[in-house]
């Protein structure tokens, strides 16, 4: 088919180049074949104790292992791993807690919050009201958080972001908490695989009435979500809002896909995560050292995340989208809008950082730099599987 040649190219090309986005990850063999399996056309639909579909028995199997699984790598007493993407697992989340109280609070895309949340996307959907977040230096302003709360009725606090380099102060989450009775979500669809890893905001459970993440940004799983929690009430409406609500039949073959990822994780989640968190400040030490500048204040990421600086850019003669284009032209991949991540290279065993800055200002400064970029991507080997 005309369409499997591209498929082919396209597997060819990303295979030659290097991926520094922020939002994506490799899967592992194993992980990669579980999801081209049998299972990928296949149905299955567990209700009450029973799965509705015949042939399923392997599959229940790997479901109930995924589970035990995720909570153990969570120590979490729930989860729910079905929800297709993160945004289903934030619709599922957040129509399950909606009862309680309709306005929802969380950083606004502005200053690097999830834009499905605002803007006539989910709050339209799921007509509820959101208010901004205080925010200031790439954390909340907790000066003003609990003020604001009380004066907008919020109901619901949504942490977590899509530039994501600071953790939160989850005690003072917690007095608000305590305060206000409000529900606390954190959204770790960027930071889950370091989450997991114990190397970012290991509170985050402890500290929140839901955990909901994508599986597949610095976590080690196929394109889809996952949802944890321990409270047993919230986790019975999580489930109803699950099958027949958010979606009907669930994707088996990235349920099994999935489960991979989870093992992996179990096994060598804290030294992938440690590694990652390294990787982005020795970048971050290496580009500094070398010039180029990042987004100001966010030089100290705690995550996979570099923020670029636009002004920065201006003075080299680029902007996000050109820069990113003129990366693209030399082999080196990043989102149009400013983010680095240093998560996949890790994967691939790439650490020396000093010569993926190198790459990096050598291109801002409109230099050659093919051969550096080949010999980089000549040393890929996948680690942590
Ligand atoms: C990516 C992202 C989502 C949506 O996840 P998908 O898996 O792309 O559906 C939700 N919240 C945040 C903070 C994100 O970064």
């Amino acid at each position: 088919m005309e369409t499997s040649g591209l498929v082919e190219k396209y597997n060819d090309y990303r295979n030659s180049t290097l991926n520094l986005q922020a939002s994506e990850n490799v899967l592992s063999p194993d992980a990669r074949m579980a999801l081209s399996s049998d299972m990928a056309s296949r149905y299955s639909l567990n209700l009450d104790g029973h799965n509705a579909y015949g042939g399923t028995g392997y599959y229940d199997n790997i479901l109930e292992l995924l589970e035990k699984n995720t909570k153990k790598l969570f120590g979490s007493k729930f989860s729910e791993s079905r929800p297709l993407s993160g945004h289903i697992a934030a619709e599922t989340s957040l129509l399950s807690v909606l009862e309680h109280n309709r306005n929802v609070m969380a950083v606004s895309e502005e200053d690097g919050g999830y834009p499905g949340y605002s803007g006539g996307h989910l709050d339209r959907v799921l007509g509820y009201t959101f208010h901004p977040a205080p925010y200031k230096n790439f954390d909340l302003d907790y000066d003003i958080l609990e003020q604001r709360i009380k004066e907008t009725g919020t109901g619901i606090l949504v942490l977590g972001q899509s530039m994501f380099i600071k953790p939160y102060d989850m005690k003072i989450i917690e007095e608000i908490k305590e305060k206000t009775g409000i529900i606390v979500i954190y959204d770790a669809s960027h930071v889950l695989g370091l989450l997991a890893g114990k190397a970012f905001q290991k509170d985050a459970l402890k500290f929140s009435d839901i955990v909901y993440g994508s599986t597949h940004k610095t976590f080690f799983g196929p394109q889809g979500g996952i949802i944890i929690t321990d409270d047993e009430e919230i986790y019975r409406k999580i489930e109803e809002n699950t099958i027949f609500t958010t979606m009907d039949n669930v994707n088996l073959s990235r349920v099994a896909s999935l489960s991979v990822a989870v093992e992996e994780m179990i096994k060598f989640g804290e030294e992938y995560a440690k590694n990652v968190v390294e990787n982005t400040q020795k970048l971050s030490f290496e580009l500094a050292k070398s010039g180029f500048r990042l987004m100001p204040g966010s030089e100290e990421s705690k995550t996979h995340q570099l923020l670029l600086d636009d002004k920065f850019l201006h003075s080299k003669g680029f902007d996000y989208y050109t820069f990113s284009r003129k990366l693209e032209e030399n082999m080196v991949i990043i989102d149009r809008f400013g983010r680095l991540g240093t998560q996949e290279i890790t994967r691939w065993g790439i650490n020396d950082m000093g010569k993926v800055s190198d790459v990096l200002c050598g291109i801002s400064n409109k230099l050659n730099k093919t051969e550096e970029i080949k010999n980089l991507i000549s040393e890929k080997r996948l680690k942590f599987w």
